[in-house]
């Protein structure tokens, strides 16, 4: 348990610990309405490296020297642009660079996953997966039951919390695996909820669909850049996730790719192709017969867009010399630094009601803390943008917070606490 203490000169010494504050300098922060504001949404859109400008210029640069030539002597070649990302994405996920790649957008690596690893039959058709998903992700479970000629009621099993409750039971989900077990195809979850911040154990969610005959797959869209995970170690069959999060990829730039090197081996492996996962050496050949590579980029269909891998090589390089276990060290601090100044801040109001309903304990949680308004409503959120607060509002009732250890300073959250407390104390006022 750490000791902390709600003060400037508190947040002043942690920052002044911390070895890894000189990042903070790395990225830019946004400056609005003459005010640099207090960024909590990494989670949502991580900040812009201020090294990207240079990474995105030498490849126009290139293309202005090369032209069509630059897929060959551009000085990172961008017939291959996307394999200098491989390593240091592999790195964040715990998997074989064979078994990653950086392709398409999140949503779309998904359906062309599920194209791969769920395939029903008439007995095993159903999708275990969790209350309050992403809608996107959602929306790809309802299309995709369909797709097959199930009807997404019968074939989504939906594990939610406990009536009074914010939290899944992991006791729950394993429960759904076993009373489901013969019918089912597929456990589909998100490695951190995106609502409530809650961390699953992806190993053992895994085993146990395993254990019954199913697949595993993981949406790390609030897992990855946030916490270490073990891709390949905890025998996940395949994940996906997007850049621009925590990543710091900027919005909508290309996402990633995980498949176990069991599936990626073994190029039978059900797929929709393209050309771009078409053995490389025979790449431009223009054969006929789809012959897809072995590993992950087997499963690529287009050549990929450079400058905005450009942007994503700026992050990841950063990302290589932070390392992920310094970066959850000091997120690990941060957070509950954030968690103990705004219980701190709370209890001096004891007529408004605001819970953090993320999981207590640091373990079972990323960065983000989730806080269900109760007692103040959306106007309150309002108020808090305008108090120069960058956090994001999810229907109908949590703001969410996520202080990111590469550029959020214990300051940072210092500050956030005293607006909070203004705030709530005109919030009594009125
Ligand atoms: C952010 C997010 C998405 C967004 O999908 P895109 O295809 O990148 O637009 C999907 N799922 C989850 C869980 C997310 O957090």
């Amino acid at each position: 348990m750490m000791m902390f203490e709600n003060t400037l000169a508190f947040a002043k010494q942690l920052d002044a610990q911390d070895e890894l504050a000189s990042y903070r300098d790395r990225f830019h922060h946004p400056v609005i309405n003459d005010k640099q504001v207090l960024y909590f949404t990494g989670n949502s859109l991580g900040l812009a490296p201020k090294s990207a400008k240079d990474y995105v210029n030498a490849e126009l640069e290139d293309w202005a020297k090369w032209g069509v030539e630059g897929h060959f002597h551009a000085t990172h070649p961008w017939v291959s642009y996307h394999e200098i990302l491989t390593p240091a994405m592999a790195e964040l996920v715990g998997a074989n660079q064979s078994e990653v790649v950086c392709m398409n957008s999140l949503t779309t690596n998904l359906h062309l996953l599920f194209v791969s690893f769920y395939r029903p039959s008439a007995k095993r058709f159903k999708i275990i997966s969790e209350a309050k998903m992403f809608p996107s992700d959602r929306y790809l479970l309802e299309t995709q039951v369909k797709h097959h000629g199930f009807s997404p009621d019968e074939a989504i099993i939906e594990v939610a919390p406990r009536s009074g409750e914010y939290l899944i039971r992991e006791e729950d989900i394993l429960a759904a695996i076993d009373e489901h077990q013969d019918e089912l195809a597929l456990v589909f979850f998100g490695g951190v909820n995106y609502f409530t911040g809650q961390l699953f154990d992806m190993e053992k969610l895994t085993q146990a669909a395993h254990t019954v005959g199913a697949l595993a797959g993981f949406d790390l869209a609030h897992a990855a850049g946030n916490i270490p995970v073990k891709l390949h170690d905890w025998d996940v069959d395949f994940a996906a996730w997007c850049t621009y999060k925590y990543i710091n990829g900027s919005a909508g730039n290309v996402g990633a790719i995980f498949v176990h090197d069991r599936h990626g081996d073994n190029t039978d492996t059900p797929r929709f192709g393209g050309w771009w996962g078409h053995n490389k050496e025979r790449r431009f050949l223009m054969e006929n017969t789809f012959e897809p590579m072995t590993g992950a980029e087997g499963w690529q269909l287009s050549n990929a867009p450079v400058m905005g891998m450009a942007v994503l090589k700026a992050s990841l390089d950063i990302f290589q010399q932070v390392g992920l276990t310094n970066l959850r060290q000091k997120s690990l601090k941060l957070t509950a630094f954030l968690q103990y100044v705004f219980n701190d801040v709370v209890a001096q109001f004891p007529d408004i009601d605001l819970q953090i309903i993320t999981p207590k304990e640091p373990e079972r949680r990323g960065c983000q803390l989730s806080v269900k308004l109760i007692g103040t409503d959306k106007t309150f959120f309002s108020a808090l943008t305008d108090a120069g607060v960058i956090a994001d509002f999810r229907e109908p009732d949590v703001v969410r917070l996520a202080p990111t250890p590469l550029y959020n300073s214990f300051e940072d959250i210092y500050q956030f606490g005293q607006t909070l407390k203004t705030l709530l104390a005109g919030w009594r006022d009125e």
